[in-house]
């Protein structure tokens, strides 16, 4: 098992003294500070028109003081596949967590073939903070605390089909590192959910159309003031040099409530004339997230707002059952998707912002790649990029192409 490699790396990091959690959590003056904000899934033909609008004021000054563009993803993108390659910047037959669901079993931290990006940034003294971050679980030691996230097992979790278990509900590993970290959290934070609530079957739906979908829509809704209230916390109570969060509540809400209209496969009025607001909702839900982030993030800290691929309305042709979605929930009415076998249909999206970046810049075309954001990290900090690494540090974004980062080490 090469994931218990790095445990034995970790291991032997501990040993030589270097400081973990509770004798040094804070941020290191040394080091630079970067926080990662991922959204699964967003998509930019739904925030081009709230941006436009005005709806989403916190990405839109980040977008003029920063980089921003579309993110080439991987082909069949889902989320635990293109995270696992967005921390080790490697293909997701390397890493080996290909999908929802790995030999049967749901993915795990067990499966990593390659070094992830927390794990390189610990050994090297950068204190690390984590919550949420899809494919986390069971959690890894980093020298900070991790809070796993999307495919978490807990009570009523079947393999490879998603659940929102509550961190008092988690089964099967741990949830929290360090585990002496979890009573805090409990008692800070309150027992809140570690993913995005699982979608409604069509056969909770039929009959119940507009209570189903309104009563969900109010469960992401308390989902996210914790994850808002958790995020704050971590940041004024627990700062470190790398911050990586992530929400998972839009990609979810898109599936099976994306605004499509009449014409588009799948149209169902009773479900998507109901509430056609309720996926742009999320983003200017997501706004508000962002705005209480940015509040910690001052001038002299990085700002990466990435997203692991986009979502559209169901398309192909060729497919026999173009409602077939076995990544969430196996009967949920899908109208749109991400895992098409062409990756450049659902791009993800990136945004950059801080010291020595370009503002206003926006990338064409497909400069920036889920390649490139562990190189681009690990660059800011100093750290060269080791040999497995695809990616290619995104030195188009910094205003010193030559020296890249004013390296702060
Ligand atoms: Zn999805």
């Amino acid at each position: 098992m090469v994931s218990r490699r790095f445990l034995l790396i970790l291991l032997a990091i501990c040993l030589l003294g270097l400081p973990l959690f509770g004798q040094s959590q804070s941020v290191s003056k040394a080091n630079p500070r970067v926080v990662v904000v991922g959204v699964n899934g967003m998509e930019l033909d739904v925030i081009r028109p709230l941006l436009l609008k005005g709806e989403m004021p916190n990405l839109a000054r980040v977008i003029k003081n920063g980089a921003y563009g579309k993110l080439r993803t991987v082909p069949a993108p889902n989320c635990p596949r293109v995270y696992s390659t967005i921390s080790t910047s490697t293909k997701p037959e390397e890493h080996g967590v290909t999908g929802f669901l790995v030999g049967g079993i749901t993915a795990n931290t067990n499966m990593l073939k390659e070094e992830p990006i927390w794990s390189i940034l610990s050994k090297n003294g950068v204190s690390v903070g984590m919550a949420n971050v899809p494919a986390t679980f069971p959690v890894m030691p980093v020298n900070g605390y991790m809070i796993s996230g999307m495919l978490t097992r807990g009570k009523n979790c079947e393999d490879g089909v998603l659940c929102a278990p509550k961190l008092s509900e988690v089964q099967g590993g741990d949830a929290v590192y360090p585990a002496s970290f979890k009573a805090e959290l409990l008692k800070n934070v309150g027992d809140f959910f570690i993913d995005c609530e699982r979608m409604p079957s069509a056969e909770q739906l039929k009959g119940h159309e507009t209570e189903v979908i309104d009563s969900w829509l109010k469960k992401v809704d308390v989902i996210r003031d914790q994850q808002t209230k958790l995020f704050d916390y971590l940041m004024t109570s627990h700062p470190t040099d790398f911050t990586w969060f992530v929400q998972s509540c839009e990609d979810r809400t898109g599936h099976w409530l994306y605004p499509i209209a009449p014409y588009n496969v799948g149209y169902n009025a009773k479900i998507n004339a109901v509430r056609p607001d309720a996926f742009p909702n999320q983003y200017i839900g997501f706004d508000k997230v962002l705005g209480s982030i940015l509040k910690h993030v001052d001038e002299n800290t990085y700002l990466f707002i990435v997203s692991d691929h986009g979502i559209k309305p169901l398309r192909e042709f060729e497919e026999t059952d173009p409602h077939a979605h076995m990544d969430h929930e196996k009967t949920t009415p899908v109208i749109a998707k991400h895992d098409f076998a062409d990756g450049d249909d659902v791009p993800g999206s990136f945004f950059a912002m801080g010291p020595g970046i370009k503002h206003d810049l926006r990338l064409m075309g497909f400069e920036a790649t889920v390649y490139d954001v562990a190189p681009t990290i690990l660059h800011v900090y100093g750290i060269e990029q080791p040999k497995q690494m695809r990616g290619h540090v995104l030195s188009e974004i910094f205003e010193n192409a030559e020296n890249k980062v004013a390296l702060q080490k």
